[in-house]
């Protein structure tokens, strides 16, 4: 029997049992809204993501409010969720971001690297290099207090201005990352254009630098269609981290299409189909959506999302 509103379970070969989403909906999907969300929505929206089941839910950054403004309310938001019973990582840019994340007893941050030079350049004014040297010392102070740090890298498989990015390239900012510290990372592939092989060689080539899999999470985008076929890959080879935006919501402001994160209600249909424990009721889960879209006054692009709430297009 299956359940209305759900797929039917059919396991495949060499999945994982359980995969851990890192919801990246009231971050990286808020921070790229045009108009700022009510930081009481933020709060309820990250709420109802928890209710849902959700049990990482990177909830806010530290940035500097002139460079995101969307998200200038992180001290007013997160002591609002600190209570909920999930890990809430946040963003830290720099030293400064992590003085006010600590301040207000987070024990979750993440860092922002590129794997390439033209998005350093464009998101950070540095190269990669100076990047790494920035995030060093904010990753140590971050492990000296027993932080947990996740490292993101953008454009681990294309970048807008350089095109295709080189595996090797990827891998040495990944071992960097790792080296000076970050528990975790999540491979990016911020304008979507990764297909499965390139994925599975990437992961690959990485474990041949001596990085495990267990220490690496993905990060797909939706723009060519291939998120899921690509966290499918990912799963194949062991990963069972996957970041996910709930709604779908977000993009990258670099990419040709408005279509931007992996739908973490469309990841978990598929985890579901497959069998795999994720802890998330989808049924909440979309509700949570459908009440997030109405909020900003569209509806959500994520297909599960329309398919089980019937939004009108
Ligand atoms: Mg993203």
């Amino acid at each position: 029997m299956t359940a209305p509103g759900l797929p039917m379970t059919v396991p495949a070969e060499g999945l994982p049992g359980r995969v851990r989403i890192h919801e990246v909906g009231a971050r990286d999907g808020l921070q790229n809204e045009k108009t700022a969300v009510p930081t009481e929505v933020k709060a309820e929206f990250v709420r109802r993501l928890a209710d849902a089941g959700l049990t990482t839910i990177e909830a806010t950054s530290f940035v500097h409010p002139r460079w995101v403004p969307q998200l200038a309310d992180a001290e007013q938001l997160f002591p609002q969720v600190a209570g909920l019973p999930v890990d809430l990582p946040v963003l830290v840019p720099n030293e400064r971001g992590l003085d006010r994340a600590l301040a207000l007893g987070a024990r979750r941050v993440a860092v922002f690297a590129s794997a390439t030079e033209s998005f350093a350049k464009a998101n950070l004014n540095r190269t990669v290099d100076e990047a790494l040297a920035m995030f060093e010392p904010v990753v140590s102070r971050a492990k000296a207090e027993q932080v947990h740090v996740r490292g993101y890298l953008s454009m681990c498989f294309g970048d807008p201005w350089e095109g295709p990015v080189p595996v090797p390239q990827v891998v040495r900012v990944c071992r960097a990352l790792l080296d000076m510290g970050c528990d975790e990372l999540s491979l990016g592939d911020t304008i979507g254009v990764a297909t499965p092989g390139h994925v599975t060689s990437l992961l690959t080539a990485l474990n041949g630098e001596g990085v495990p899999t267990e220490a690496l999470g993905v990060h797909f985008h939706d723009t060519y269609g291939q998120a899921l076929a690509n966290t499918l890959a990912a799963l194949r080879h062991g990963v069972t981290t996957v970041d996910a935006s709930a709604g779908g919501l977000g993009g990258c402001p670099y990419a040709k299409s408005a279509t931007g994160n992996l739908a973490t209600e469309d990841l978990v249909w598929m985890l579901q189909g497959l069998g795999i424990d994720t802890g998330v009721d989808l049924g909440r889960l979309v509700a949570t959506s459908v009440w997030m879209a109405d909020q900003l006054g569209r509806p959500s692009p994520s297909r599960t999302v329309r398919a089980l709430s019937h939004q009108e297009q």
